[in-house]
């Protein structure tokens, strides 16, 4: 634990998050540049995020619909936010730390069967509420946090969220106003033709706050540009909130950059003027150049990411994170083309274009759908010498694309998508046979992988062992290890005794490394993670 404390109590102040008018603020950046601000001021700081749908997790759910899964070194399938809070923070969250009605109902409905609420009638309130207070608490008794950041998902008003929000209600009826603050998250859209910052939806939305009960304590109101005297004046008045607790977020260069824009408006003083912090101001230390490295560039590096769920970016969030984090520790900006597979899945069709690209990045995937235009991806950069890096599925289909073309096993396959190939390149791993559930039970979290020494691998990473986190089923078919090896593939990295295989390179190309496990959720400003940074310093442009 930290040695100084910048609060004089012990007991956990909490911060709420909430949102109104509309989701798609950034309320997740928000929730993690107020936890930056606070852990720079020397607190014991750390996230927690609701999500009010009744999924156990975010395991089940559709990326593209819902955005990226993150996995927690601990194995949980979380909310995309988690990563937020991981890469503003640098604290490795657990699953705890995503919090879903499903979690929460699910706990209570156990808790009812093994008697725990016997002759009651078990209830939203208290029970349900009582048990996501108790997992609040929990938490930050747990971790001995000075101040838990808690982020609501959903918008105020959605029936989801309200069980939350009326709990978040009652820690301030139970801690107190000076342990407890809410912060609300809006926007104040401008209207083209008028040009003016309209103030009614914040105005709304904090009405529909409080008829809950709940009185803001600081707005944040997303906005293009600054908001104007005006705005402030007018958004304090109606929404009882003082004019310095009127914060303007409006649009950046980098999300890095937020935390310095709450500053710049004296975040921290406000949230001090009810948690009596000792140090009100932020020591930044290297953020500040972190953030500024995000935001001047000397030239660019254009990547191709080829994936199957590029119809909503925020399916690649953490890569795209990765991608932008090796980029600007070299002063280049990265300058990303989504591409669906599907469109190469057919080689009469325009693969070419992918020569434009100094690298190709092949992110994780499940399911046939565009396996083919992967599988001709993975080998084209590999014919052309383009820096190639695969995770997971790009892992996978960059071993079927290299079986086919190098070694000549034409029927090489993945039973993934061809259960009854007569090549399994890829195969169901062996723990997988007798599991049915589909939530959860999956390869999961963090693993040790041992680094080949004098491979690229060990180049990249400089140690002989690494941790990463999993998130598959499928895995690389030692049988064919050999042949592999003898047409040229190095495979540098295992886990499990040697039992499974992590990367794979090919030493003769300008850079082709894929590997089997996620390293973008390591991944952290100022501290690109290793094959990330070394893919892009490979991608660079030669002036
Ligand atoms: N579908 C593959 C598997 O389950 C790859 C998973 C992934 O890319 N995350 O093994």
């Amino acid at each position: 634990m930290q040695s100084k404390t910048n609060l004089e109590i012990s007991k956990p102040k909490f911060i709420f998050i909430t949102g109104g008018v509309m989701s798609g603020l950034g309320k997740g950046i928000i929730t993690s540049s107020t936890a930056k601000l606070l852990q720079l001021s020397g607190l014991k700081v750390s996230c927690v995020k609701i999500d009010p749908y009744v999924n156990y997790d975010a395991g089940t759910m559709n990326p593209m619909a819902h955005g990226e899964v993150f996995v927690t070194d601990d194995g949980g399938e979380c909310d995309m936010d988690i990563g937020n809070y991981e890469r503003f923070l640098d604290i490795a969250m657990t699953k705890d730390h995503n919090i879903t009605t499903g979690r929460v109902y699910s706990d209570v409905i156990k808790a009812e069967r093994e008697g725990k609420y016997l002759g009651q009638c078990v209830q939203i309130i208290p029970h349900v509420t009582d048990a996501i207070k108790n997992q609040l608490r929990k938490i930050a008794n747990e971790e001995m946090l000075e101040v838990m950041v808690v982020e609501c998902g959903g918008t105020v008003g959605d029936i989801e969220s309200l069980p939350f929000l009326e709990a978040l209600r009652q820690i301030e009826l139970e801690d107190g106003h000076s342990n407890t603050l809410f912060i609300h998250v809006t926007l104040a859209p401008m209207i083209d033709v008028v040009g003016e910052q309209k103030t009614k939806p914040t105005q709304h939305s904090v009405q529909e706050l409080r008829r809950i009960g709940i009185q803001p304590d600081i707005l944040t109101v997303r906005c293009k540009t600054p908001l104007t005297m005006d705005t402030i004046h007018k958004i304090s008045l109606f929404a009882s909130v003082k004019e310095e607790c009127v914060i303007s977020c409006h649009d950046t260069m980098s999300i890095y950059k937020v935390p310095e824009v709450l500053e710049n408006q004296g975040m921290l003083k406000s949230i001090s003027n009810k948690f009596v912090l000792k140090d009100d101001y932020p020591k930044w230390s290297n953020w500040k150049a972190i953030a500024k490295s995000f935001c001047e560039y000397s030239g660019i590096v254009r990547i191709a990411i080829v994936g199957k769920y590029v119809t909503l970016q925020d399916s690649y969030v953490s890569i795209y994170h990765a991608l932008l984090h090796a980029g600007a520790n070299i002063g280049r900006q990265v300058q990303i083309t989504w591409i669906d597979p599907e469109e190469f899945d057919n080689l009469t069709k325009h693969i070419n274009y992918l020569e434009e690209f100094d690298g190709i990045l092949v992110p994780g995937g499940f399911g046939r759908r565009g396996s083919d235009g992967i599988i001709n991806t993975a080998n084209f950069a590999r014919i052309k010498n383009i820096p190639y890096l695969g995770i997971c599925f790009g892992f996978q289909l960059a071993i079927i694309a290299f079986a086919r073309n190098v070694c000549n096993i034409e029927g090489a396959s993945s039973t993934e998508f061809d259960p009854s190939t007569t090549d399994p390149l890829v195969k169901f791993m062996p723990e997988q046979q007798t599991v049915h559930n589909m939530g959860g039970t999956m390869r999961l979290g963090k693993h040790e992988i041992t680094i080949i020494p004098n491979t690229q691998a060990s180049k990249i990473y400089g140690t002989h062992l690494i941790y990463r986190r999993h998130r598959h089923r499928y895995e690389f078919n030692q049988e064919y290890q050999q042949i592999m090896e003898k047409h040229g593939m190095v495979f540098s990295g295992y886990s499990d005794n040697k039992r499974r295989t992590e990367t794979l390179e090919i030493p003769e190309h300008k850079f082709y490394f894929a590997v089997q496990y996620h390293g973008e959720f390591n991944s952290r400003p100022g501290t690109p993670e290793q094959a990330f940074d070394a893919f892009i310093k490979s991608a660079v442009p030669k002036s």
